[in-house]
């Protein structure tokens, strides 16, 4: 009998630009949260794949930290001189699975970039960097290293009764922070449902589908000292639990 764990994909970084021959590489703290939650993870590497034929592995989806997105990928021309760690194929890759994911309602879990390859795939823009937004930025960026990044360095408040105040629990979670860049206009299909006090976007999720959340902080450096982050994988584990007794059923099918 096959396991009823769902099986958990989580995106992988390039450690030189689009230096193929090199190291793919990411954090542990991923691979341990989906663990943790009951899920089986698998690395996902940066590849010219199929993304339907990646889709066919998996059964939820993590999108990972790292590097910027290019930005003529949002109509952006001009580099920001704090823009950096921009690699074409992780971008290739991780547009192409995350457009498939959503056309067929894959449950998906976006992080730090992940928030913003959500947005950017779907329309949206971002902020090359926070010091470009409107309102008088907070403090985004803490010390990123271990004994640091499971502190809190703001909170975000959540609208009630969105997915994202249901799964934590609350209309208030305090979250680490570790980016330099924000979403700026929200791509259709998305909707914001956490922000920080001086009004950066920290969470989207997706009407209309069973599971579509991002997250600007990093819930996996937190999760086992603070246990709604935890929460966040528990729920999408649950889901993918779900999605994949329905494609067991060949009940699932692409929009
Ligand atoms: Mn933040």
């Amino acid at each position: 009998m096959t396991s009823m764990k769902p099986v958990i994909g989580i995106t992988t970084a390039i450690g030189e630009a689009d230096n193929r021959g090199g190291i793919f590489r990411m954090e542990a703290s991923y691979v341990e949260a989906v663990e943790a939650a009951g899920g089986i993870p698998i690395l996902l590497p940066p590849s010219g794949a199929h993304a339907a034929d990646v889709l066919a592995l998996v059964d939820g989806l993590v999108f990972s930290g790292g590097g910027d997105i290019r930005p003529e990928r949002y109509g952006d021309r001009e580099l920001h001189p704090a823009t950096y760690g921009i690699s074409d194929l992780r971008d290739d890759f991780e547009f192409r699975l995350l457009e498939a994911a959503f056309a067929t309602d894959v449950p998906t879990l976006a992080i730090c970039r992940g928030i913003q390859v959500l947005n950017v795939v779907l329309g949206g823009t971002l902020y090359q960097d926070v010091s470009q937004q409107p309102t008088a930025p907070g403090e985004h960026r803490q010390p990123w290293e271990v004994g640091s990044w499971e502190k809190p360095l703001h909170a975000v408040d959540l609208v009630p009764g969105s997915l994202a105040a249901t799964v934590l629990g609350d209309t208030q979670v305090a979250t680490n922070s570790a980016h330099h860049q924000t979403l700026k206009e929200i791509a259709p299909g998305l909707r914001v449902v956490g922000q920080s006090a001086d009004g950066t976007i920290e969470v989207v999720e997706a009407a209309g589908k069973r599971f579509v959340l991002g997250v600007q902080w990093h819930p996996e450096k937190m999760y086992a000292v603070h246990d709604e982050h935890a929460r966040l994988f528990a729920a999408l584990t649950a889901e993918a639990t779900v999605y994949r007794a329905q494609k067991a059923l060949g009940a699932v099918t692409a929009d």
